[in-house]
């Protein structure tokens, strides 16, 4: 069994040497009267949370950190082996948590979902259907409030999270503009994604100058994907009573100390609406997200892009890759195809 085994806390960068592969010989089987799952590990997902597992957590987080020594873990999809556990048989499909290893005995079965629909590429469920796609959909419906014709920014607009809000947003009626890392991902964004436009944000000196440019009116809902000095920026753009739906801070995750937020005197003077919120509190939404996000891509008006790496041992490389924006799309893993 191949595995990419975790070596120790990270601070700063992550590196690929940080994780190693290693084969172990350990035979994995369902243990009589448990209600493990013994599965083989198709696709898996690398995402910027999977950052804050790798460093000691000195408080008691959402998500554990990694245990040095043993294989680093993350959302997957994954084929049955063998099971313990009522509601699944073998030769069902599922995602949720696993290992990254060739195969896995997962002993929480109630956390993994099982895939009913397999007429899409099963990689979506690492991403557009699984994880990702339910950040995009509890984070636009829930948290950013949207209305019809609202003018909304989206950063880190071309990967997992970004490119669907960009196109619920889009779906809604609304104006969308997103900034990412590379004129190849602004391109995407506004030829493949549907953004009314995009920028490269590594090409402008002054994010103030620029959000002004593509928001003359300002900006009524801000999905904050990057932190640090794109949000300062899009704190001053906000329009009256705007909505930021805080999902992530890409940017920060790597430094020791965050960096400086000058303008947050913003809130108050525009009576900002900003709210933090965490996918795992909005998974009583994913049969709904389910039936409409499958419609949606039967229809052709949901499109999505993957970065596919080949093989367990590229997952270092994906992984850390997140970091400085060498994944375009939703970064997937692949383990084996069946
Ligand atoms: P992506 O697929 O967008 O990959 C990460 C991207 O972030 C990179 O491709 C890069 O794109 C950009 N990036 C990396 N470093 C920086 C930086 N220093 N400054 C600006 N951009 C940077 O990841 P996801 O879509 O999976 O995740 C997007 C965000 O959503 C993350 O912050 C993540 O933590 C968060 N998230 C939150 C969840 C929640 O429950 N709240 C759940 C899932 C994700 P580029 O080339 O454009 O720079």
């Amino acid at each position: 069994n191949k595995q990419i085994i975790f070596q120790d806390y990270v601070t700063g960068f992550p590196k690929e040497t940080d994780m190693v592969s290693k084969t172990s010989t350990i035979r994995l089987n369902v243990p009589q009267g448990s209600n493990a799952v013994l599965v083989k590990n198709l696709y898996l997902s690398c995402d910027p949370y999977m950052r804050s597992r790798m460093k000691k957590s000195l408080v008691k987080s959402y998500v554990p950190s990694f245990t040095p020594g043993l294989p680093m873990a993350g959302y997957g999809v994954a084929k049955v082996l063998d099971s313990g556990f009522a509601a699944l048989k073998e030769g069902d499909l599922v995602w949720g948590i696993t290992g990254w290893e060739e195969y896995s005995l997962i002993t929480e079965p109630e956390t993994l979902f099982k895939i009913n629909h397999a007429d899409v590429p099963l990689s979506y469920y690492t991403g557009l259907l699984g994880m990702a796609g339910m950040t995009a959909y509890a984070g636009f419906y829930e948290v950013c409030c949207p209305k019809r014709g609202e003018f909304v920014f989206v950063s880190a607009a071309s990967g997992a999270v970004g490119q669907l809000v960009g196109q619920f947003a889009k779906l809604m009626g609304c104006y969308v503009v997103g900034s990412a890392g590379s004129t190849e991902k602004v391109d995407l964004l506004k030829n493949k994604f549907g953004f009314d436009d995009a920028f490269n944000y590594k090409e402008e000196h002054d994010l103030n100058v620029v959000l002004k440019r593509y928001f003359p009116e300002g900006i009524d809902i801000y999905f904050e994907n990057v932190g640090g000095t794109m949000l300062d920026a899009a704190l001053l753009k906000m329009r009256l009573n705007g909505h930021i739906a805080v999902c992530g801070m890409i940017s920060q995750y790597n430094l020791e100390k965050p960096d400086g937020i000058y303008h947050l005197a913003n809130v108050i003077t525009k009576r900002i609406h900003i709210k933090g919120f965490l996918v795992l509190d909005h998974y009583h939404l994913y049969p709904k997200f389910l039936e409409s996000t499958l419609k949606y891509i039967k229809e052709g008006k949901i499109v999505y892009l993957e970065d596919i790496a080949e093989g367990l041992d590229s997952a270092p490389a994906a992984l850390i890759g997140l970091f400085t924006g060498h994944n375009v799309g939703k970064q997937v893993v692949v383990v084996a195809r069946e």
